[in-house]
C-alpha cells in the first residue's frame, strides 16, 4: 500500500492514535477530527496588463476554545483546502502545546507571488481582506504571515481591514512591521524558538552543539535564521542549505551573509561559488548532526526516513515527515524535535504582538526573548516529559499534551 501524503489525513491520524492513549469520548474524538468552521473564497483581481484573474482562496478556522483562532497565509500555487485543514489542525494543538489563549486557523490563496508583480501581490492580498475580513478581528482570528507571505503583505492587509473598520485596528494580523505594530523580534522568531528546542534537546542526549554539523532545507525566513541563530546561540556548523531549486554544500561550513547575499542578487542559493550542488533529496540524507526541514510537508517518509543520518531533526517546516516515517526515525534513535512544538516560537512571539497591540505599549527586545525562552523550555519539557512517562516518540507526546488541554477547554466549555 503506497503511504497517504493528504497533509489533513496525516493530521487526523496523528490525532486518532492520541485520541486513543487519552481516551477521548466518542463525541470529543470527532469534534476534534474537522475544522469547526471554513471559508473558501473566490477573489477577482485586476492583473497589470488589464486582464482579470480569479483567485481561490481559503480560511479555516479549526477550534477556538482556547481562544480566538490563530495561524499563517500562504499564496503558493499548491495550495489545497487539505494542506489549510491540516496546518489549522496544527495551530490548534501548537498554541496549545505552549500554552497561550488562542485557537488555531490558517488561511492561503493559490497563487505564484513569484511570477506576480508587487502591485498585484497588493490587490490580491487587499481583495483577500475584503472577502475574509467579516470572520476576522483580534478577538475573532487574527492571521499571520506564513510561506511566501511577509511583513509587507501583512501591513496591507492590516490596512484594507482598518479601512473596511473605519478605525486602525493593528491586532487583526501580526507579524506586522515594526513601524504598524510588529513586535520587536518577530522576524526570527520561529527559528529562534527551534533553536531553544534544540538546546534542551541536545542537553538531554549529552551532545555538545558547538563546531556539530547542520544541513537546513529551505532558505526562506525560517532556514535562514535558522542558520543566523544555529550559529550565534549554538555554535553549529551549516554546511549545507536549499530552497525550490537544489542545495548547496560545502563541507568546511558555509558563511551565511554569502549566502544571503548570492539569494537576494538571484533569487537562489545554488550558484554559490566553492559550494558543490546537490539535490535536496540528498540534503535529507547527509552525514550531519542536526537536520533542519524549513521548507515544505512530507519530505521525510518511509522510502528515505532509513537514511536520515542525523542525530536531531528540528522540524521548524510544518509537517516535513509522514507518520510512517516517525516509526522508522524513533526506531532508529532519531531525536525529532516535531514541528508544532518546535516552530511554535513564531505564533509564541505573534501572541506577544496582539498583547503589545492590545495595550498599545511595546517592549524591548530582551524581554520578548527572554518570555520567548521561557515558553518555549516549558513547552519542549512538557512534551519530553510525557514521552518519558508513556514512552511515546516525540510527536505524539506533542499531541497527548496539546490534545488533552483543548479537550479540557472544550468540555470546560460545555460543547461537547
Ligand atoms: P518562506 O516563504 O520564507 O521560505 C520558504 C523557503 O522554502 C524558500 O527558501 C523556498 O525556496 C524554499 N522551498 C520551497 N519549496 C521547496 C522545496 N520543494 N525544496 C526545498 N526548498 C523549498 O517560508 P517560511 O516562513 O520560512 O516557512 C517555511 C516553513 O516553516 C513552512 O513549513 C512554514 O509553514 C513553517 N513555519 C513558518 C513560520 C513563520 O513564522 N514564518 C512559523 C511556523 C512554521
Amino acid at each position: 500500500m503506497s503511504e497517504e501524503l493528504n497533509p489533513f489525513e496525516i493530521a487526523q491520524r496523528q490525532l486518532d492514535e492520541a485520541a486513543e492513549l487519552l481516551k477521548l469520548g466518542p463525541g470529543m474524538h470527532a469534534f476534534l477530527r474537522e475544522p469547526m468552521r471554513e471559508l473558501h473564497v473566490s477573489l477577482p483581481v485586476r492583473m497589470d496588463d488589464g486582464s482579470v484573474k480569479v483567485f481561490k482562496g481559503f480560511r479555516v478556522q479549526y477550534n477556538d476554545a482556547r481562544g480566538p483562532a490563530k495561524g499563517g497565509l500562504r499564496f503558493h500555487p499548491d495550495e489545497t483546502i487539505d494542506t489549510v485543514r491540516a496546518l489549522a489542525a496544527w495551530m490548534t494543538w501548537k498554541t496549545a502545546v505552549v500554552d497561550i489563549p488562542l485557537g488555531g486557523g490558517k488561511g492561503g490563496v493559490i497563487c505564484n507571488p513569484k511570477e506576480m508583480s508587487q502591485a498585484e501581490l497588493e490587490r490580491v492580498s487587499r481583495a483577500y481582506i475584503r472577502q475574509v475580513g467579516p470572520i476576522l478581528g483580534p478577538k475573532r482570528d487574527v492571521p499571520a504571515p506564513d510561506v511566501y507571505t511577509n511583513p509587507q503583505i501583512m501591513a496591507w492587509m492590516m490596512d484594507e481591514f482598518s479601512a473596511m473598520q473605519g478605525h486602525g485596528e493593528p491586532g487583526v494580523i501580526t507579524g506586522k512591521p515594526l513601524a504598524l505594530g510588529g513586535s520587536a523580534g518577530r522576524m526570527d522568531a520561529t527559528a529562534r524558538g527551534g533553536m531553544y528546542c534544540l538546546r534542551e534537546a541536545a542537553k538531554i542526549l549529552g551532545m555538545d552543539l558547538k563546531g556539530a554539523t547542520a544541513a537546513i532545507q529551505g532558505y526562506g525566513n525560517a532556514g535562514y535564521y535558522a542558520q543566523v541563530l544555529g550559529e550565534e546561540l549554538l555554535g553549529l556548523n551549516v554546511v549545507c542549505v536549499s530552497d525550490s531549486k537544489g542545495a548547496i554544500l560545502r563541507e568546511d561550513g558555509l558563511e551565511c551573509e554569502q549566502v544571503k547575499a548570492q539569494k537576494d542578487e538571484t533569487g537562489t542559493c545554488v550558484g554559490l561559488s566553492d559550494a558543490e550542488i546537490i539535490s535536496n533529496e540528498e540534503l535529507l540524507e547527509l552525514d550531519v548532526d542536526v537536520l533542519i526541514p524549513a521548507a515544505l510537508e512530507n519530505v521525510i517518509t518511509a522510502e528515505n526516513a532509513d537514511r536520515v543520518k542525523a542525530k536531531i531533526v528540528v522540524e521548524l517546516a510544518n509537517g516535513p515527515t509522514t507518520p510512517e516515517a516517525d516509526e522508522i526515525l524513533h526506531k532508529n534513535g532519531v531525536y525529532v524535535i516535531p514541528d508544532f512544538l518546535c516552530n511554535a516560537g513564531g505564533v509564541v512571539v505573534s501572541y506577544f504582538e496582539g498583547v503589545q497591540n492590545a495595550y498599545n505599549y511595546y517592549w524591548e527586545l530582551e524581554e520578548v526573548h527572554d518570555k520567548l525562552d521561557k515558553k518555549m523550555t516549558a513547552a519542549f519539557k512538557a512534551v519530553h516529559q510525557t514521552a518519558e512517562a508513556k514512552k511515546v516518540h516525540n510527536r505524539l507526546a506533542a499531541y497527548l499534551v496539546g490534545v488533552a488541554r483543548v479537550a479540557g477547554a472544550v468540555t470546560l466549555r460545555g460543547w461537547v
